[in-house]
């Protein structure tokens, strides 16, 4: 089959496509046909070689995929050859840039016909990691003021389209015209743009001066202390994306007193894990969730995929298709 193979930890250019065995499944896995493999930031992070994820070399990247059984090993009895799923990025994979991965059955879940591959490898992290954000960390409660710090990404369409689901109140930041766009398009109250001089003026205004109730943040390390100033009492602050150091003013805080915590895909819990994906399998079916492909690439452009996952400009999900 052909997959993209990483033999030395670099930049995008030691993503190659190579021709290589198809894997097996094994007991309690899955031999999926990939139809899409969705690509995420941290694939760029464990490609570079310095992330807490560091997998033995050579490896296949991709860890969000959808596509069919073709497979399934010893044990696997509530999938069949034929199945549509999708994988929600926690579980072992052999990779997804590959015509073909090997998938711990516990960690695919089924993909709605009217969901197409490529949106289906738009849900695994992302969608996982909104509802995580959201609903485990965040309480999100109907009624509240939510800013989405990040609206036009993988995983803040989805906190958009999960968040209007639910009844919270959202404003939305992108950082071009085709980014707000999208984000009052997947729900967002009001979209702002996080590049413009002087926004956070216009969220305090959307909110009366009392500022939101909840923030997701997909970019801290610029934004956090500026988050604080933006929150009302009481208000919590879950980071999503962070890219550096920053300072903060704790007085702000206390002031509020205010919670800022965090959220890591990575390291869910299997209760957490299995209830969001009940969330949003409950939410494909009924219509709320719909998942925003921005660009679909061929296997072969993997470098260029992860060059543009990088880049400002986001909007939706970045997917390869073998
Ligand atoms: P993505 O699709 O590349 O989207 C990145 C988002 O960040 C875009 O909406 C982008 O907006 C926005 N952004 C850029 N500059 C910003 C700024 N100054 N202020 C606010 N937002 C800004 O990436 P993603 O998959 O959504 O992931 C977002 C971040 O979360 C990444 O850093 C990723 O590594 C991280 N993440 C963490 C977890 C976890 O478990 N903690 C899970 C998944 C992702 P424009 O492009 O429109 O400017």
């Amino acid at each position: 089959m052909r997959a993209i193979v990483v033999r030395a930890f670099g930049g995008p250019e030691v993503l190659t496509l190579e021709e290589t065995a198809t894997p097996t499944a094994g007991p309690g896995q899955v031999l999926v046909r990939v139809g899409a493999a969705g690509v995420n930031p941290a694939d760029t992070y464990i490609r570079g070689g310095s992330y807490a994820i560091k997998p033995p070399l050579p490896y296949t990247p991709g860890r969000d995929l959808a596509g069919t059984v073709e497979a399934v090993g010893d044990g696997v009895t509530a999938l069949k050859a034929g199945d549509r799923v999708y994988a929600d990025g926690v579980g072992e994979t052999s990779g997804g840039y590959a015509e073909f991965a090997v998938c711990e059955a516990r960690h695919l879940h089924r993909l709605p016909d009217r969901i197409s591959f490529a949106q289906g490898a738009a849900l695994g992290v992302p969608y996982g990691t909104a509802w995580h954000a959201l609903v485990n960390r965040g309480a999100a409660r109907a009624g509240e003021t939510l800013l989405v710090h990040g609206a036009s990404g993988g995983v803040g369409v989805a906190v958009v389209q999960l968040a209007r689901a639910r009844g919270l109140r959202i404003i939305g930041t992108a950082g071009t015209d085709a980014g707000l766009a999208l984000v009052r398009a997947q729900g967002a109250h009001h979209a702002l743009n996080h590049r413009a001089a002087g926004y956070e003026e216009e969220v305090r205004a959307l909110t009366g001066g009392a500022g939101v109730d909840l923030v997701v943040e997909m970019l801290a390390n610029v934004n956090l202390d500026r988050d604080l100033d933006l929150l009302a009492r009481g208000g919590r602050i879950v980071v999503v994306g962070n890219r550096g150091r920053t300072e903060i003013d704790a007085r702000k805080i206390m002031s509020r007193e205010a919670v800022v915590t965090g959220v890591m895909i990575f390291g869910i819990s299997p209760s957490d894990l299995a209830g969001a994906h009940a969330g949003i399998g409950a939410g494909l079916e009924n219509g709320t969730l719909n998942p925003v492909v921005g660009r679909e690439l061929p296997l072969a452009d993997a470098p260029a995929s992860h060059v543009a996952v990088m880049e400002s400009g986001a909007q939706g999900k970045i997917v390869l298709m073998p």
